[in-house]
């Protein structure tokens, strides 16, 4: 049995009583002496008096997130979802086959973490997230090779230069003394570049003369030899690694998610949605026979629909961003954003790039990068095309949530969806004149602050902001490297946004890393791990932050009557902290944990 969680049904008669009484005021002497003098007729009364539920948590400060930021200290949950919150009366009022003491901790509703990556460790993968030195990526790379044997492809994601001890990029010549007879292309943490080295550089027919591809930029060595990284179109080399199934994906997929729950994430937007898995007719938009499947192991919205009626209660809640697949084929697709159900759903049409992002850096800047004259990053749409993606998907009822990062990037896409939102109407409304409505429509990332009229006009058109503030933490040195001090000050913005410009923001970590607490760590910090405080206006109080991780979240997939407070009438996701978040040090943050998780009040993390 789990520590702090206590079964009732094995609770003796006198317990019962006792518990029964205790909110009467009477002192554990009195009880003590009560409980054995009462007789057993007194017995079938007092349990016929208590509603039965399946679970109470108690004794612990619990964190509602309602509109006031209550606190209580108890919750009672029956089906899955909340019956009542309040004090330790609701052991008087509920009688449940669990009961939980939480001792003083902190109990609130689960993380919503608005855009992750959900990526799986396949059979082709090595983990270079978890490295610390080249040296060890190299071991890594050399022991999966000699498992694989020649020629078979080497994959990996999430190095960072900052985690390793050598301080720089991983490169083609790190790879080739590790692995010279497999390719191997290992990309960076956040997806916007990689390193190939040289045996999959010549499968990919990329030579020192291969011109940059559109939107990428290939990085040369001193010999003007193609160095190993590609910034942003790494698929010129990764569409030649043969893809792996669904079959041999699952398994690892589902590790992935499960991880999620250890981090208190009980509802995530999946940033890398697709649909085009089925024929259209079939629910799907492949343009494939019928019955063909798309060729590689991604949990399409079909496969995790199927996955979810599987095993959905053991996961966290999924609301799938869609990858715009054109005009036609968006079309031929039967669903739009809001179908499903309350474990897996589509979300909005997102994370298709309007830019890139610091890593590489590609991000679009309206100034010059700091140090780099006359470079300034750049767009991968005209006007039109955007425009075009824009208003095709809205016209179809969907919600709109674009990858951009640099403020050129912020003011291209709010054009866009401001001319769409203001001549187009809502279909979800029809008989409402044409405006802004209700609909939600987000920029997926946020970090360079565009000029006042930009957020002006996203106030105005309603228009909201997906915001990642981990990025501030471990993307520190790229942003001192590459920002101007107003830039640097002010990168990954909540404050001025939220509170001068009334725009509405929930929080996500698009797995840098994907754990919360960074997160809500860097928000009211506005630290990096140097220590310096970038842009102290920026910060938001602890209540903000905390909101903006879990109800804000909700309210983008529009699923806030449904979770994200710990309320009556609300879905039980819910986690246990070992800390308080209101006032232990920032820094607890950093280095504390979850305890529990709670998804549809099942217990499906224990840190114990
Ligand atoms: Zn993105």
């Amino acid at each position: 049995m789990r520590k702090g969680i206590k079964g009732q049904a094995g609770a003796t008669r006198q317990h019962l009583i006792t518990r029964h009484l205790i909110t009467r005021h009477l002192t554990r002497q009195h009880l003590a002496t009560m409980a054995l003098l009462l007789g057993t007729a007194a017995l079938p009364a007092a349990a016929a008096a208590r509603e039965a539920v399946d679970l109470i948590l108690h004794d612990g400060q619990v964190l509602t997130v309602d509109a006031a930021f209550s606190t209580r200290s108890a919750v009672a949950v029956r089906a899955g979802r909340i019956v009542a919150t309040g004090g330790e009366d609701l052991l008087e009022k509920y009688s449940a086959a669990q009961v939980i003491d939480l001792k003083g901790r902190t109990l609130m509703p689960g993380f919503i973490d608005t855009h992750v990556h959900p990526i799986p460790i396949g059979p082709s993968d090595v983990n270079p997230l978890v490295a610390h030195s080249i040296v060890e990526i190299q071991d890594m790379v050399r022991k999966k090779a000699a498992e694989l044997g020649p020629g078979k492809w080497i994959t990996g994601y999430g190095w960072q230069e900052a985690a390793l001890a050598e301080k720089r990029n991983l490169t083609r010549a790190d790879l080739d003394a590790a692995a010279p007879d497999n390719p191997v292309l290992l990309v960076r943490a956040g997806a916007h570049s990689a390193t190939a080295n040289s045996l999959a550089l010549k499968i990919a027919g990329v030579t020192r003369d291969t011109p940059d591809p559109k939107g990428g930029l290939i990085e040369h060595d001193a010999m003007g030899e193609p160095g190993g990284v590609i910034r942003e179109r790494q698929d010129i080399v990764a569409r030649f690694i043969p893809p792996p199934t669904w079959a041999e994906m699952k398994a690892p997929m589902i590790r992935t998610l499960k991880g999620f729950l250890a981090l208190g994430i009980t509802s995530f937007h999946d940033a890398s949605g697709r649909i085009d898995d089925e024929p259209a007719g079939a629910g799907g938009i492949a343009p494939a026979t019928p019955g063909a499947e798309v060729a590689s192991g991604d949990m399409t919205f079909a496969r995790a629909r199927a996955l979810y009626a599987e095993m959905g209660a053991d996961l966290p809640r999924v609301t799938m961003y869609i990858s715009y697949p054109g005009a036609e084929r968006l079309k031929a697709f039967p669903h739009h954003t809001g179908y499903g159900d309350d474990r897996v759903r589509l979300g909005a049409i997102g994370e298709n790039l309007v830019d890139g992002g610091f890593t590489g850096p590609t991000a679009w800047l309206l100034v010059d990068y700091k140090g780099q004259p006359g470079f300034r990053g750049k767009g991968r749409y005209t006007d039109a095309e955007l425009q075009d993606m824009v208003d095709n998907a809205n016209r179809l009822g969907w919600q709109l949530g674009l990858h951009c990062i640099g403020d050129a990037a912020i003011v291209q896409t709010i054009n866009a969806y401001a001319r769409s939102l203001e001549t187009i109407p809502d279909p979800a409304h029809p008989g409402d004149a044409n405006g802004p409505g209700d609909r939600r429509w987000f920029t997926d990332h946020f970090t360079i602050m565009p000029p006042d009229a930009t957020m002006a006009t996203m106030a105005k058109d309603h228009i909201w902001i997906a915001q990642q503030p981990n990025f501030l933490y471990n993307l520190e040195n790229r942003y001192v490297a590459l920002l101007d001090d107003w830039r640097l000050a002010h990168n990954n913005p909540v404050g001025t946004p939220v509170h001068k410009f009334g725009l509405f923001m929930a929080f996500g970590s698009d797995n840098l890393p994907v754990g919360p607490l960074v997160g809500l760590y860097a928000a009211i910090t506005r630290k990096g791990p140097s220590g310096i405080v970038h842009g102290p206006e920026e910060a938001v109080t602890r209540p903000e932050a905390i909101r903006a991780y879990t109800a804000n979240g909700a309210f983008l997939s529009r699923e806030e009557h449904d979770k994200g407070t710990i309320e009556a009438g609300k879905l039980a996701d819910m986690i246990v902290l070992p800390f308080d978040p209101l006032t232990a040090a920032p820094e607890t943050f950093l280095n504390s944990h979850v305890d529990m998780t709670f998804v549809g009040g099942r217990l499906v993390y224990s840190n114990s």
